[in-house]
């Protein structure tokens, strides 16, 4: 045996975007299946050969999806809600369509070699992707799977459903296939699936009052049978992920962990449990002790933990490293890796294993492409491809240490790490200054909201149930063109201009035309809601390819915040100012915030988040007030990431909640009375930040609540959230056109807890990804709801 080293995943979007691109032509009927299905095989097989000719020993396969790779597992389980498999019409009765899940076709269990021969006919390509976007197999509009973040990150996975007393089959070949194609191709490979413990703790349960714990019996001898047909297909190793273990677990499932590893060991199939995004914590004996073959642990997030590890760790068992930040865009320091490497080596030798710390979905592909970056920012930085070779240079300055090759990777990477350190781009003392100066008069208004809002709604005089949207309107092809001319240098400033301020002025005329009370500019300007700020911001730096998946087909080019963050002129001023010259109605200025600024960027690993956090709102509090004295009556500030920043552990969590409340007052405060400061959320669960939402002190709200039927709002119902509030009426994430009735009631529900005059009528989010028709039909029928809303209540 000698010492191994192995990747957790790889992006499967591509460099390119290949992937999104033919999903996306796919949906649009431009290819078809056969079509789709080979750019999915060209990507898997360079991605494969990428990682072998870098000189991984163990290869990731099922780190592949056409969605989400919960959602494929989901699929491989049987476990399709009934409302989106290929036989829902015809074998389940109508009133059941929506309570039934699992597989009909497979109520006889079927042994795995027949199963293997007769796959699932109610679970296909389309199958997935209806139960993300939201259809029936007839093509009518059903809801879609709940999506909510991956841990702690900016990936979206698909919520499995659960019912009561449910049966789960293998029914989806996919991660078989793809294992057994990699091998074909003459790669070493280890498959990867989400922990049955994971699985069923980060799903919800539907229908009938239940345990989805209580499940578990049901879900294992599917895990068999995958298991069974991975060593089948030629694997020797599986990885099973169990990042819940860094989390707090309820005992009951902390408990379930042995048993349940000890019904999924397998004669021929030696498993890896990997862990990942954190410390385990109060776990660590657990994931010690399991009847497992290997354990991976994250060292970036928590080195720390290594050695403890190590003291608990039994003697035949390997203990993988992941000293590779799978999470962040920084060049790894090798001779800080390397210290620690070299210490688990010495008490444990080649049961060691080297890795990223987690999958490489959330980093770019590689960083040799970009070609605009500057020199010196560029020789920081590591992508997926150069932390896999960063990963096999450990590992060879490890067991070889003489090589010349690797012996240079260390000094150049020590090189880098030194010219970051003293980079006078990174450091700015007026920034510093600024910060020092901070003073708790800095993130508090002047009044209490009762009479802020008073003097608003003197000032406003809006409706009951006013409606508005949440900021951007459909990107057309002819808004990404003018934007794409424009970088190119294909079209000059002034046309530029003049092209983004005709669209301002017809997303205004259509507004006014569909009788919406609080307008917005509508985006025209922004290629994405980070980026967009960040380029105008120093301190940061902007890939041309750094491309992440978001979810499904969507993907973002986060920033990287490399240094002091200021801003040097007015970013949004003038169009906001335009906006509003064309109508008598208030017209609400638009920004990111500064936690979702940070959140959705690459940070950096230098000093504290916090610090960062407060240089942005310090910058954004800036233009704040530069959009109010333009004589913007209403400004919003989107927050979307403030729960992604919550620390996963409970003990760590009101640091991180006080200094994100902090930054967003400090952007908020500058302003008058008068001024209606507005905040947006999404895709989030309240409850537990519910109070840290209510701190932010924000005037209105806007949330999503539509995908959720309405149970986000509950968290602010319960803890009785004193200011106004726009739940989210409808799915802005699918294309149809909501029903008048089905928002009249989500408000009605609202407004029984709610005072009516507290409560706002908009969608769930901004309408960038969707299209003009379903977009005018569906506000059309929005303003409807409240117009009905108002003769009611
Ligand atoms: N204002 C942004 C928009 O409408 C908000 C997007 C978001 O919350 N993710 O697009
Ligand atoms: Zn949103």
């Amino acid at each position: 045996m000698t010492l191994t080293t192995h990747n957790l995943g790889f992006p499967r979007i591509g460099g390119d975007r290949e992937l999104k691109k033919a999903q996306e032509a796919y949906w649009r009927g431009e290819i078809d299946q056969t079509q789709l299905e080979q750019v999915g095989r060209e990507l898997r097989r360079a991605h494969w050969q990428l990682q072998a000719d870098a000189g991984v020993d163990l290869i990731p396969t099922g780190d592949f999806a056409w969605y989400d790779q919960v959602l494929t597992l989901s699929a491989t389980l049987g476990n399709i809600p009934a409302r989106h498999r290929n036989n829902a019409m015809a074998t389940v009765a109508p009133q059941k369509q929506d309570d039934q899940a699992c597989c009909a076709h497979h109520s006889n269990a079927h042994e795995p070699s027949e199963w293997a021969s007769a796959p699932c006919k109610d679970i296909d390509l389309d199958t997935l992707f209806r139960v993300a976007r939201g259809r029936a197999p007839t093509g009518q509009a059903t809801t879609a799977s709940d999506m909510t973040k991956w841990f702690d990150t900016n990936y979206h996975y698909l919520v499995p459903e659960f019912h009561a007393g449910q049966t789960f089959q293998l029914s989806w070949r996919q991660i078989i296939d793809e294992t057994a194609e990699a091998i074909a191709l003459g790669h070493k490979v280890k498959p990867v699936i989400l922990g049955p413990l994971s699985y069923l703790f980060l799903g919800k349960e539907k229908g009938a009052a239940f345990d989805r714990f209580d499940l578990l019996d049901n879900l294992l001898p599917a895990y068999q049978q995958l298991l069974t047909a991975l060593s089948q297909a030629g694997a020797s190793w599986v990885q099973i992920d169990e990042p819940i273990l860094v989390l707090d677990l309820p005992e009951k499932w902390q408990r379930a962990f042995e048993p349940v590893y000890n019904r999924l060991q397998h004669s021929k199939l030696k498993v890896l449990l990997a862990t990942y995004f954190g410390t385990l914590g109060d776990n660590l004996p657990i994931a010690a002790n399991l009847p497992v073959a290997g354990l991976h642990i994250d060292a970036v997030r928590a080195p720390e933990q290594v050695l403890t590890l190590i003291d608990h760790l039994q003697d035949h068992k390997i203990l993988s490293i992941g000293v590779v930040d799978g999470r962040n865009i920084w060049r790894n320091d090798l001779e800080k890796s390397l210290t620690l490497l070299k210490q688990a080596r010495e008490r444990i030798g080649d049961r060691l294993w080297v890795a990223p710390s987690c999958s490489l979905l959330h980093s770019p592909v590689n960083v040799e492409r970009e070609e605009k970056l500057p020199e010196d920012i560029k020789s920081w930085l590591a992508f997926a491809k150069q932390k896999v070779q960063e990963v096999v240079t450990l590992k060879t300055l490890l067991t070889n240490p003489e090589d010349a090759t690797a012996q240079a990777a260390l000094e150049d990477s020590s090189a880098a790490a030194q010219a970051r350190l003293s980079s006078k781009k990174i450091h700015n003392t007026e920034v510093q200054a600024r910060l020092q100066a901070i003073t708790p008069d800095h993130a508090r208004r002047d009044s209490i909201f009762a009479l802020r809002i008073a003097k608003q709604q003197a000032l406003l005089q809006l409706p009951p149930f006013p409606t508005t949207t949440i900021g951007s309107f459909p990107q057309t092809d002819h808004i990404r063109q003018t934007r794409s001319e424009f970088k190119q240098g294909k079209i000059n400033a002034v046309e530029y201009e003049n092209r983004i301020r005709q669209e301002i002025a017809d997303c205004i005329a259509k507004q006014e035309q569909l009788g919406i009370d609080v307008l917005v500019h509508g985006e025209a300007e922004r290629n994405d809601m980070v980026e967009y700020f960040g380029e105008q911001l120093n301190g940061y730096a902007f890939t041309q390819y750094g491309w992440v998946q978001s979810y499904g087909s969507r993907c973002v080019k986060p920033p990287i915040i490399y240094g002091d963050v200021s801003r040097p002129a007015p970013i949004t001023v003038s169009w906001a100012r335009y906006a509003q010259s064309l109508s008598k109605k208030p017209v609400k200025g638009m920004l990111t915030g500064p936690i979702t600024m940070l959140f959705w960027s690459f940070v950096r690993d230098d000093q504290p988040r916090e610090t960062t956090a407060l240089q942005i709102a310090l910058a954004l509090s800036d233009e704040v007030v530069d959009l109010e004295s333009a004589g913007i009556q209403v400004i919003q500030i989107d927050e979307p990431a403030i729960r992604e920043g919550l620390p996963l552990r409970e003990k760590d969590r009101k640091e991180y909640l006080d200094w994100a409340v902090k930054a967003f007052r400090i952007t908020a405060s500058g302003v008058q009375d008068e001024t209606q400061i507005h905040t947006h959320m999404c895709y989030s669960e309240f409850n537990d930040i519910i109070k840290a939402i209510a701190d932010l002190d924000a005037d209105v709200i806007t949330i999503e609540t539509s995908r959720s039927d309405g149970e986000l709002l509950q968290a602010f119902e319960q803890f009785n959230y004193p200011n106004d509030i726009g739940p989210g009426v409808y799915d802005i994430h699918s294309p149809n056109v909501p029903e008048v009735q089905t928002m009249v009631n989500l408000l009605k529900r609202a407004a029984r807890e709610i005072p009516a005059e507290r409560l706002w009528v908009n969608p769930d989010c901004g309408l960038k990804t969707r299209r003009w028709p379903e977009t005018e039909a569906a506000l059309a029928r929005m303003v409807e709801a409240a117009k009905i809303l108002r003769a009611q209540v």
